[in-house]
């Protein structure tokens, strides 16, 4: 039981979350503040993410799904040799933050020192819709950034998808890599709450 427990958490380290951005990625912008550098700009834009993401399998287009709460999430990242974030909000609206603000998270190729990263737990499918109360969670937290950090703006809060144009092959097709947060997140409505 625990073993197998082990290798399902195992195997879930190993396939692509969502903001897997191995290619440039360095231990020292990862894990937890200890080794994560200070930012060497200004942050000037916020990104959004769900933990789940998709991958070939078999020949099939799979998801990685999201169990858990924003506890098991943290852990998750804090303990991953590459990736990092900033904040992780579950499906219960529960909100922890990861990585200080004010040091690099590795979450966003390309965009990692300029830019807070936001989980949602959710699996990223299209399929699982974002909560209301973590819906209402992340709208709050996003609000408190952005009076936070002057050069961000309604108009500077992307979706990872936006962000990033990376495929991967899966059967003889090119599948897009970073769909996140995905379909089951409204995100015009959310801007337009930002005002
Ligand atoms: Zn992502």
């Amino acid at each position: 039981m625990l073993l197998t427990r082990y290798l399902k958490l195992k195997r879930l380290q190993l396939i692509a979350v969502c903001c897997c951005v191995m290619q440039v990625a360095t231990v020292s912008e990862a894990k937890s503040n200890a080794n994560s550098k200070i930012r060497p700009v200004a942050v000037d834009s916020i990104v959004l993410h769900a933990v789940g993401g998709p991958y070939c399998k078999h020949g099939r287009v799979v998801y990685s799904g999201a169990p858990g709460d924003a506890h098991r999430w943290r852990i998750f990242f804090e303990q991953h040799k590459l990736l990092g974030i900033h904040y992780i909000v579950d499906r219960r609206g529960r909100v922890l933050s990861s990585i200080s603000v004010d040091r690099v998270a590795n979450h966003a190729l390309g965009w990692n020192e300029r830019s807070i990263g936001i989980e949602l737990v959710n699996d990223g499918d299209g399929r699982e819709q974002i909560t209301s109360l973590q819906w209402s969670a992340a709208l709050e937290l996003v609000k408190q950034l952005i009076v936070r950090y002057p050069n961000v703006t309604a108009s500077r809060v992307f979706r990872h998808s936006d962000i990033d144009r990376r495929t991967f092959g899966c059967a003889g097709a090119r599948v897009k890599q970073k769909q996140d947060p995905g379909w089951g997140f409204n995100y015009a409505k959310f801007i337009e709450l930002l005002g």
